[in-house]
């Protein structure tokens, strides 16, 4: 088991903006999801935990095999990392082979024999090896995703950091990613940050909400999700009666569905007899922990 240690971690970038206010949270072995809105601090946390940049306080210690100090020894966490940055441009002109290729040598996969070996699994791997001589300039999002998945798992890493993988992808192929990342899940961390609440439900044992810098709730989804039974009650009401609604109620969310507006409202007993209990699901946990720390 291995347990990723974040203490009080604190972010400032020069513009004045503070990214991250003490922030401390525990990630343990298996699938952890680091949800918030966008502008929440993730890909700040995600970089900083990747050794691409400093915090101005806090620490982060690995403790695995070997304990890490992640922050000062970053060549020992590099050794075991593998990440998926939100921006993860490729070059066009080459294909996918050999840029994976390329990557194992920058890896440290020096023997050419194992190196063809070892890119010819995660092609296999990530589904891509029948489009393995194409130019990554021709592959859809989801196809580039998952070559970024198979870099980042060059080296058989204990750490993984994916950043936003599936945002701006299809729901077809935000599916098949989900399932390559599920597979790679176990015996190692896996911090997959998203804003999409759908991402975390389906694979994340463990997770933590986070908005405007601040770990506002940690958790396993299941728990929270638990807590809120009994408290969510949902209407349909017409779009002009928002406010009044808004101003009367906790109303937690409101969705569009068939031109009609759905609203889900936080309440310990039943609002009035024209609400009706709904089971709670991950969003209603979301929308309720943003709307208390707003
Ligand atoms: P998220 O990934 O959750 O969208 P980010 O970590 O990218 O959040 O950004 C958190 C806040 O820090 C945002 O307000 C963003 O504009 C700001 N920010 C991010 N990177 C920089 C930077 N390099 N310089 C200045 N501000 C930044
Ligand atoms: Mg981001």
């Amino acid at each position: 088991m291995m347990l990723l240690s974040i203490k009080n971690l604190s972010k400032t970038y020069t513009n004045g903006v503070q990214a991250l206010k003490d922030v401390s949270l525990n990630i343990p072995t298996g699938m952890f999801g680091l949800l918030g809105p966008n502008g929440a601090g993730k890909s700040t946390l995600m970089r900083t935990i990747a050794t691409l940049q400093e915090p101005d306080a806090g620490t982060i210690h690995l403790f695995g095999e070997q304990r890490i100090e992640v922050i000062r020894e970053k060549n020992e966490v590099r050794k075991i990392l593998g990440y998926l940055p939100q921006e993860f441009g490729v070059y066009p002109k080459i294909s996918a082979e050999a840029l994976l290729d390329h990557f194992a040598v920058l890896k440290g996969i020096s023997n050419r024999k194992e190196r063809k070996e070892i890119v010819e699994a995660l092609l296999v791997q990530t589904n891509l090896y029948e489009n393995r001589q194409k130019n990554l300039g021709t592959f859809s999002g989801g196809m580039k995703q998952r070559f970024g998945i198979a870099q980042a798992l060059l080296g058989n890493p204990k750490l993984i950091i994916v950043d936003e993988p599936t945002a701006g992808l299809d729901p077809a192929e935000r599916n098949r990613f989900l399932n390559l990342l599920a597979e790679i899940g176990e015996n190692r961390i896996v911090i997959l940050s998203t804003h999409i609440v759908e991402d975390v439900s389906n694979l994340c044992s463990q997770m933590a909400i986070i908005a405007k810098g601040e770990v506002l709730l940690t958790c396993e989804p299941i728990k929270a999700i638990e807590e809120l039974n009994g408290k969510i009650w949902q209407k349909t009401i017409a779009k002009n009666e928002m406010k009044d609604y808004r101003n009367n109620f906790t109303v937690i969310s409101s969705t569009l569905f068939a031109g009609e507006t759905i609203i889900h409202v936080f309440s310990e007993n039943q609002p009035d007899a024209s609400f009706e209990q709904v089971v709670p699901d991950l969003e209603d946990v979301y929308f309720s922990t943003l709307l208390k720390a707003a």
